[in-house]
């Protein structure tokens, strides 16, 4: 498991990280301060994008020069918290593909119900970066990933903020091959499913809904 998880503990995330769990953080700074973290996430997630190289002209001279290689990647929100993740990552790669899937948790449950579902075309061959900033039981995360398998994409990646160990296990259960990015690994869920210590309720933090 260990193998496939990677905790992005450079100081700027860190630093970021502690603002945004703070309570009395308002809505808008613990907007920014996620945008800001998510372009940081992107920068390791992308680490090992495929290269290839062009010829180009310098003012000075002709060169072979790095390129990304294959098709543009596809970034995949699961709403509704996944859009924070997903705005600094377009920040960093503007021409990625995105897609949506829309999940709730059912509250008494705790399992997710799907009412959205779209997709950029030849996920086959593409990169798919799946982001929502709270790994927490992992049955949402289980079934985007679930439904982006579904889709034809066979390289993806998950990227989150927060992980809660149950929900790092119920991943790497269900998808084990799919790598897990995150700023922290966090103590545990509690009886509602919340990330302790956490920071609350991602969506409501991001939207201001509570
Ligand atoms: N979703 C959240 O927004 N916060 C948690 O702590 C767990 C799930």
């Amino acid at each position: 498991m260990l193998d496939h998880l990677t905790v992005v503990d450079h100081p700027l995330v860190q630093h970021k990280l502690t603002l945004m769990r703070d309570k009395d953080t308002s809505t808008a700074v613990f907007r920014q301060l996620l945008r800001e973290i998510s372009t940081l996430l992107a920068y390791e997630v992308t680490r090992e994008l495929a290269m290839t190289t062009r010829t180009i002209e310098t003012p000075l001279t002709t060169m072979e020069a790095p390129v990304l290689d294959g098709r543009k990647l596809a970034l995949v929100s699961i709403l509704r918290a996944g859009n924070g993740l997903l705005d600094g990552m377009l920040d960093l790669i503007p021409s990625a593909r995105v897609g949506f899937v829309g999940l709730y948790r059912d509250e008494e449950t705790l399992q997710p119900v799907q009412y959205y579902c779209k997709l950029p075309g030849d996920m086959d061959s593409r990169l798919v970066i799946a982001v929502d900033p709270m790994l927490a039981t992992g049955n949402s995360a289980a079934a985007a990933l679930s439904r982006i398998k579904d889709a034809g994409a066979t390289n993806i990646k998950y990227v989150c903020l927060l992980a809660a160990p149950e929900g790092i296990a119920a991943l790497a259960a269900e998808h084990p091959e799919i790598p897990i990015f995150t700023g922290s690994i966090d103590e545990r869920l509690n009886d509602h499913g919340y990330i302790v210590p956490g920071l609350g309720d991602a969506g409501d933090r991001l939207y201001g809904t509570k």
